[in-house]
């Protein structure tokens, strides 16, 4: 066994970190994200996504849970209140259980929200068969390409 050395904390300034588009493979609208840590010790990694009204994320699972911080607009989270799921309002905070199913996250407004993604996400197709699994290092290897540093 290889000896494991201790991990250092992090800092990100955030508003010096320029945006980056989110794959449209994963989102339609124009949805921005700014990758601020990823942590192999308990395979989360967290992000911070800019999305414009109309934008929304492709249908995915969250493999692990996620909590997330809605720091600006409103986001419709399985469906939103009409549907049985949840409508956030800045400032608003919720998580999201192991293996939560979201056919479609929209965002009716300009929103930003905050995440902390403890495990992928793994994006399906409607019959649930799986089209990317998205987990820390993914996050980690496309921050790297997009932002010159791969
Ligand atoms: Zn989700």
């Amino acid at each position: 066994m290889d000896i494991k050395t201790k991990l250092r904390g992090d800092y990100v300034q955030v508003d010096a970190v320029a945006w980056q588009p989110f794959p449209e493979a994963f989102s339609t609208g124009g949805i921005k994200w700014k990758l601020l840590h990823v942590s192999p010790e308990v395979g989360g990694w967290t992000a911070i996504f800019a999305c414009p009204a109309d934008s929304s994320f492709a249908r995915h699972i969250h493999v692990g849970p996620g909590e997330y911080l809605l720091t600006k607009g409103k986001m419709e989270v399985r469906g939103g209140d009409q549907e049985g799921g949840s409508t956030a309002s800045a400032l608003g905070y919720g998580y999201e259980a192991c293996n939560a199913r979201h056919d479609q996250t929209s965002f009716p407004e300009d929103s930003e929200f905050y995440m902390t993604f403890l495990g992928p996400l793994q994006f399906i197709d409607e019959a649930g068969e799986t089209l990317a699994v998205v987990g820390w290092e993914q996050a980690q290897v496309l921050w790297a390409q997009q932002t010159g540093q791969g």
